[in-house]
């Protein structure tokens, strides 16, 4: 007889049927008669179910003695399960073991972090960097979904790199032959040819900061997604900005219900992000607020944010929130200044609630040859690394904007998680290459 093998998370297409699996086995616990394997496949963590009278004496035993992450090939029939937290358990009927298993080095008790950092390519095996994966990859898939729907199309900026967008302190330094290159910090500059070709634009790669801060939001190398659009100013592409975060959060919450529960992260708190439009207030209005504040007796115009100031913020509002036009000394050059603001950029950053930081930055951006020649040039930047930056300008410029999202932000936010190395599979922390 040929039994069909499926993945758990179908469950609910085969209930009273007999199927196959394949599985590992994360715990058990048995009595004389009877032993409940906590199995997972991939896909889900579920319970196995084995009657020795089923399975038989000499079987049943050796299964006693399957130690953690045995790997096996199970048949059984599924069966609904309302006390499981899955709601599907499955009565095995045989068992075929593939691989079997060392003392596994990660058991149900608790880890420390650095323990479970150290065995990451272990630990991704348990059920909260599972869930976490998984809403990393929804929220991807819905990125995707979104800009397609929107008439984007992905143009892919290089990671390496002649040129060095924000100045060279975080950059990455790497041999390319013989020359110079860098890792690269943001496809910005190449998304903005993007945009000048084929209309509205988004990269989704890996970026790097050699930022030797450690901080529970900074981590070395991050994936960012980067939307640029041409023909497009700010107060347009801030409507894209949060159309598309909000996006994220109702993916999220639909597909991922499960996830999150497992995360204890509560739907209803996340179900006030899909409301639009999000509150706007420009930086003069954030820097006379943490004034009023009393708790910030230091701050000044002209000063950049650090995360108490943006929690501060941010728990003003039940809303991310826009905060608009900072002052140029704090920005990168590429920025267009402000109409009537000789001090100040037409720029946004979108702050999460709950103390999650910024998730986006984003601007209009500066389209005037001249001037953008001379912002170079006062950078101290290399006019040679941006000759093509500079053709942009002379060749039909036009109005253009766009942003950048930080993907583990996002995540480490939509799933109230504490620290975003949680929201990567390999995080690459200030001092850690390896798993
Ligand atoms: P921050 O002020 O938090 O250091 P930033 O202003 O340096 O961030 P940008 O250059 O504006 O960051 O990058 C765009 C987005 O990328 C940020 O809004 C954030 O979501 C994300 N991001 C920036 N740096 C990091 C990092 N080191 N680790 C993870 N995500 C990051
Ligand atoms: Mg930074
Ligand atoms: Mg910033
Ligand atoms: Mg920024």
């Amino acid at each position: 007889k040929i039994v069909k093998r499926i993945s758990i998370i179908d469950a609910k297409d085969y209930v009273d049927q007999e199927v196959e699996i394949g599985v590992w086995l994360t715990d058990k616990r048995s009595s004389g008669k009877i032993a409940f394997l906590q199995l997972r496949d991939g896909t889900a963590f579920f319970q196995g179910v084995v009657l020795k009278n089923q399975i038989g004496e000499e079987k049943f035993t050796e299964i006693k003695h399957l130690r953690q992450e045995t790997s096996m090939v199970i048949t059984g029939t599924i069966h609904e399960d309302a006390r499981s937290h899955f709601g599907y358990e499955i009565e095995v009927s045989s068992l075929e073991v593939i691989g079997d298993s060392n003392d596994y080095p990660i058991t149900p008790k608790e880890h420390g972090v650095d323990f479970l950092l150290d065995h990451r390519h272990l630990w991704l095996r348990s059920k909260k960097p599972h869930a976490m994966m998984v809403i990393r990859n929804e929220i991807i898939r819905a990125t995707y979904e979104f800009f397609n729907q929107e008439g984007f199309i992905k143009i892919d900026a290089p990671i390496l790199t002649g040129s060095a967008p924000e100045g060279t302190t975080e950059l990455f330094k790497t041999e390319y032959f013989d020359k110079e290159a860098y890792l690269s910090q943001s496809g910005q500059l190449y998304e903005e040819a993007g945009a000048m070709a084929f209309g509205k634009v988004f990269s989704f790669g890996p970026t790097f900061r050699a930022e030797k801060s450690k901080t529970r939001r900074h981590l070395i190398e991050f994936w960012m997604i980067e939307p640029e659009m041409a023909f497009m100013h700010q107060e347009e592409s801030l409507e894209v900005q949060e159309r598309y975060v909000a996006y994220l959060v109702q993916s999220v919450l639909d597909h991922c219900e499960y996830e999150l529960s497992l995360l204890g992260r509560d739907p209803e708190v996340l179900k006030k992000y899909t409301k639009l439009p999000y509150p706007r207030i420009s930086y003069d209005k954030a820097i006379e607020m943490l004034q009023e504040s009393g708790q910030f007796p230091d701050v000044k115009w002209g000063d950049d944010f650090g995360s108490p100031e943006e929690t501060f913020l941010a728990e003003q509002f039940e809303q991310p929130v826009f905060v608009l036009n900072y002052p140029k000394a704090i920005k990168p050059f590429y920025m267009k200044p402000h109409p009537t603001r000789e001090d100040v950029y037409i720029c946004a950053d979108l702050l999460a609630p709950e103390g999650y930081g910024e998730i986006i930055g984003g601007s209009e951006r500066e389209t005037d040859y001249d001037k953008l020649l001379a912002k170079i040039e006062e950078a101290g930047l290399s006019r040679e690394a941006y000759d093509w930056y500079l053709d942009l300008r002379k060749y039909g410029s036009v109005p253009h904007s766009g942003f950048g999202l930080g993907l583990e932000r996002a995540i480490t936010w939509i799933t109230g998680e504490d620290h975003i190395r949680e929201a990567i599979p390999f995080p690459r922390l200030l001092n850690r290459l390896n798993p």
